[in-house]
């Protein structure tokens, strides 16, 4: 559901939810906001990097950035959606954040998951640069979140 301030009218982002549907069928829910940490990670057009192991919860090493395109337009609705294809999360650039789901609730979790990973991030880059895990530590991850099946948001 895309409701926009006007009753009845659209938001101006239907094309960067209709292309997540379009382009995933396992997305039945779309959450897209504009919240405080999303937007100052996103500011920078760089990933969400790998520099806490809960990063990998969206289904990567990282949660990617789309390059920033004006609101509403198809350019930005392709990009989200190709960032979506092995993401259930990514960063927006200059914009916000967007994930998808299995139902609103957990489009809705990973929202707020992803909120507080980017002020985690924000946090840890006031002691400096942080190290970010290994391919190694990330297959080891990956290989663990299967096995005791808390890595279902893809
Ligand atoms: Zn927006």
């Amino acid at each position: 559901m895309v409701i926009g301030r006007a009753v009845g009218k659209p938001s101006s982002e239907w094309r960067l939810h209709a292309g997540i549907y379009q382009r995933h069928e396992q997305a039945d829910a779309v959450v897209h906001t504009h919240s405080d940490n999303c937007v100052a990670v996103s500011c920078h057009l760089k990933p969400l990097p790998g520099f806490h192991y809960l990063a990998g919860e969206f289904g990567g090493n990282d949660v990617p950035c789309v390059p920033y395109s004006t609101f509403g337009t198809q350019q930005l609705a392709d990009d989200a959606a190709a960032a979506l294809t092995d993401r259930s999360a990514c960063l927006l650039g200059k914009h916000g954040m967007i994930s998808r789901g299995k139902d609103i609730s957990a489009a809705l979790d990973l929202a707020h998951r992803l909120e507080i990973m980017c002020w985690q991030f924000i946090l840890t880059r006031h002691l400096g640069e942080p190290e970010l895990l290994s391919e190694e530590e990330w297959v080891e991850f990956h290989e663990r979140m299967e096995k005791v099946s808390y890595g279902q948001f893809i």
